[in-house]
């Protein structure tokens, strides 16, 4: 009895004593911190884009992201979304950040690979990471230092800021029974990806995606990869082509990222760089959710509305499409210093999580989901 009075008396001091001196570091913390969050003064920020204009759930997005930006900061920073050719062409959105012409930009780090091919990493490359492993790489595993490392000397910042989840493996007008079907094969699959199936014998093209719809009506290509089911349906691509390969072998898990000018974000404010963060935090989650709730109804509608044949890839093509895809890194790792050193963080940290994800969410997929 007496025993039990004490531990409650104990319990009580213990929290009171807590909430105290919570209370007493929360003062002292608003003291030191307040030169920087009292302030009046207005950052205006343009933000640039490799996406069309309201672009679906990437676009969307960023409207989002600066309209939550400019609630958050009580107006004191308002970004203004430029789509892809409204202030700069898309393609060109990191060099403006890196420049300085504009403070910040949204696209995927492999847009940029003819700059600095280690960029390649921090989207996503054939048979790497999912979403959920890119977001344990970057945040526990090194990868958004090696991010901030390899983006160091363009003066840029990034920040991961969307994800697609796992992509669909696209659109062909002709199976892909075994490694042979790749021969002569004209398909539109950019960077990495595209490497793999020039060596599996096929031709990679690089079509815009305004140009898409036609080259494959008119067989100009055979196959073209997209993104997933809602962007695919929006395209139109199962009114014209036979066959949906699953799954995105070259696009596990694509990041997208927030640039920003590494000096314009170190002239804000503590606070508003903390906004800022959170934002892209909100919009990397955000958009994976939004792909993920809206490619499984669209996967029905595409089902409902046409006779195209949804098939997985053999388990040979996907064997020796991986085999293909490991060789290439070890070449670009050898001749590539930076890709070296991003590249054996990825492999180590993916080969090392591949054992818990085997046991958790495989084994949940297989038995129960
Ligand atoms: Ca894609």
């Amino acid at each position: 009895m007496k025993r039990k009075e004490f531990l409650k008396k104990g319990a009580i001091v213990g929290i009171a004593g807590s909430v105290l001196a919570t209370s007493c570091n929360t003062s002292e913390v608003s003291d030191v911190e307040a030169p920087n969050i009292i302030t009046n003064k207005k950052y205006q920020w343009k933000m640039v884009t490799t996406w069309p204009p309201n672009f679906p759930v990437v676009g969307t997005g960023c409207n989002d992201l600066a309209k939550w930006i400019k609630t958050m900061s009580g107006g004191r920073l308002e970004i203004k979304v430029y789509g892809g050719n409204e202030l700069v062409p898309p393609l060109q959105v990191f060099e403006a950040v890196s420049g300085g012409s504009v403070e910040m930009g949204h696209g995927a780090s492999y847009y940029w690979t003819g700059i600095e091919p280690a960029f390649a990493f921090f989207t996503s490359i054939p048979f790497g990471m999912n979403a959920q492993q890119m977001n344990a790489w970057m945040e526990f595993g090194g990868g958004q230092e090696l991010w901030e490392d390899t983006y160091k000397r363009f003066n840029i910042l990034p920040f991961f800021a969307g994800n697609t989840g796992v992509q669909m493996g696209g659109w062909f007008n002709r199976k892909i029974e075994s490694m042979d079907s790749w021969k002569g094969l004209k398909m539109r699959m950019p960077g990495l990806g595209g490497k793999v199936i020039s060596e599996a014998g096929a031709t990679a093209v690089l079509s815009p995606g305004s140009e898409l719809y036609t080259n494959l009506e008119r067989g100009v290509i055979d196959a073209t990869e997209w993104i997933g089911p809602y962007h695919d349906y929006l395209m139109g691509f199962h009114n014209i082509a036979k066959y949906y390969y699953y799954p995105g072998w070259h696009e596990p898990g694509s990041v997208l990222e927030v640039i920003i000018n590494k000096r314009d974000y170190e002239a804000l404010p503590l606070d508003l760089q903390e906004i800022v963060r959170s934002a892209c935090y909100r919009s990397n989650q955000r958009m994976l959710s939004e792909f993920e709730a809206k490619n499984n109804v669209y996967l029905k509608k595409i089902k409902a509305e046409s006779d195209v044949e949804i098939l997985s890839y053999p388990k040979e093509v996907m064997t020796g499409m991986k085999e293909i895809a490991l060789r290439i890194y070890d070449e670009l790792a050898q001749q590539d210093a930076q890709s070296a050193k991003v590249y054996e963080s990825f492999r180590s940290f993916k080969n090392d999580i591949t054992q818990w994800s085997q046991g958790a969410e495989k084994a949940f997929y297989n038995d129960i989901g």
